[in-house]
């Protein structure tokens, strides 16, 4: 399945304590910081964002946001989408959502292949076939997949 972002926003609403804008360095550019690594990289405003980036009112009252969020319509977008960081560009908060053998949803993988469930027959059934497997590994999403699909789940 490929990952869609729906732009919701949530993933950058605490990011706040982790994405920083050093310095302007000229209108619209930034230098930015990575605060895990400690690694700056260079922001520039999309073009069509400039306008959204300008007004400052939804981030005063989100002081934990990205400081690059901004609300659009009816979502919440990077307005430096075009040069975010290498971590934001790679995120995908849901790649596979878990369905029982009966139809209901029992968990959820993210793009780092953690599980996120309270069902503790799916979690003794990952537990197994993800025992002793790296899971930063080429194929490993499409495994895992497999095996849930082999007990009887299905994943979209
Ligand atoms: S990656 Fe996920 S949480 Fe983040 S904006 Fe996209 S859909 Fe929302
Ligand atoms: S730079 Fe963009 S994608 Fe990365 S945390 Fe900030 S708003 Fe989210």
């Amino acid at each position: 399945m490929t990952f869609t972002c729906i732009q919701c926003g949530i993933c950058c609403m605490y990011m706040g304590d982790y994405i920083e804008i050093e310095r302007e360095i000229a209108p619209f550019e930034y230098i930015g910081r990575s605060v895990a690594t400690g690694t700056l990289f260079d922001a520039k405003v999309d073009e069509d964002k400039r306008e959204i980036f300008l007004e400052r009112t939804w981030s005063c009252k989100h002081p934990r946001a990205c400081p690059f969020l901004r609300p659009r319509g009816g979502k919440v977008v990077c307005t430096i989408h075009g040069t975010s960081p290498a971590q934001c560009k790679a995120y995908r908060c849901v790649v596979m959502r878990i369905f029982s053998p009966e139809g209901d949803l029992v968990g959820k993988v993210t793009g780092a292949l953690a599980l996120d469930t309270g069902d503790s027959i799916l979690r003794a059934a990952w537990e197994k076939i993800t025992a002793g497997t790296r899971l930063d590994g080429p194929d490993e999403e499409e495994r895992i997949r497999d095996r849930l699909e082999a007990r009887g789940y299905r994943i979209t």
